[in-house]
């Protein structure tokens, strides 16, 4: 295979920023490029200077039955990768692996009813694909949605999220969503204050959602900071979730960020 068999090249469509360090983007869709939602793309931006080329994984945050890729990112300060990206703009050109990669899939879980997915940062990308599954809406009775930022204006997809009830397509599974945010830096009327660690050791999170942990009921996904993930894995784990493994299901699939 040569290089260019690996990657195809699409074109940046669009850029949202959100505050100064936190923006969205899209790109064209090779018709070829499949993936699971979940799953996260190898994304590539070239340095002509230098005659190289940057590749960092992304996770996709757009529908598995969209045309356009998706995608949510933080400016790393002095990142090689994210410092370039924040600058790209419409009609540039970024290069995407023909391979989607990641196990931050439903389908790593033993039948469940209710899903959980905590996220910290940017680590919410996964988790708007997911929620544009149909399979995940029909298959789950509570599809349970933890978004934890610093700041306010760093709740991005707010209104999308909210949004499912008014939408011709999701509408009719909305109920089932529950919705947690917590601002972590200031305060906010309507969220939450304390890290989701705190939250989850608390049992405060469970009240707030009106909705139990429970081994036969909940599956859990964690991403973003990995401090997060790995302390909210470990109390899970002391209280019997199971990390989900190739071959062997469980309750919990974690995928850290950086
Ligand atoms: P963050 O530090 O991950 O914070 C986001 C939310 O997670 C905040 O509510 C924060 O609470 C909470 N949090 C952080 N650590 C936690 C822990 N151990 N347990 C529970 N909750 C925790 O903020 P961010 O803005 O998404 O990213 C922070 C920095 O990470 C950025 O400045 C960036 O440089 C870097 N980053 C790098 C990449 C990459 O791909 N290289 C990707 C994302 C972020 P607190 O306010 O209490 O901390």
């Amino acid at each position: 295979m040569t290089t260019a068999d690996k990657y195809t090249v699409e074109t940046i469509t669009g850029v949202r920023p959100w505050t100064d360090s936190l923006f969205s983007f899209r790109i064209t869709r090779d018709r070829g490029y499949r993936f699971v939602p979940g799953q996260f793309a190898r994304l590539g931006v070239r340095d002509r200077e230098h005659d190289t080329t940057v590749w960092r994984a992304y996770s996709i945050a757009s529908a598995a039955h969209d045309e356009h890729l998706e995608f949510f990112s933080v400016v790393v300060p002095g990142g090689a990768f994210t410092s370039r990206l924040s600058k790209l703009k419409e009609g540039d050109e970024i290069l995407v692996e023909r391979k989607s990669y990641g196990f931050l899939t439903t389908d790593r879980f033993e039948a469940g009813k209710d899903l959980w997915m905590l996220a910290t940062g940017t680590g919410l990308a996964p988790f708007l694909s997911i929620l544009h599954d149909f399979e995940t809406w029909e298959r789950y009775e509570n599809l349970i949605l933890v978004q934890s930022v610093r700041t306010q204006p760093e709740l991005a997809y707010e209104d999308l999220i909210r949004g499912f009830d008014r939408s011709e397509y999701y509408a009719e599974f909305a109920h089932k969503l529950r919705y947690a945010r917590i601002v972590t830096r200031e305060p906010v009327p309507g969220t939450l204050r304390d890290r989701v660690t705190k939250l989850l050791a608390s049992g405060v999170l469970e009240e707030n959602l009106g909705v139990k942990l429970d081994q036969d009921r909940s599956r859990i996904m964690l991403c973003g900071n990995p401090e997060m993930v790995e302390d909210s894995r470990k109390l899970l784990t002391e209280r019997g979730f199971r990390i989900s493994r190739r071959g062997d299901p469980g309750h919990l699939a974690v995928e850290t960020y950086w």
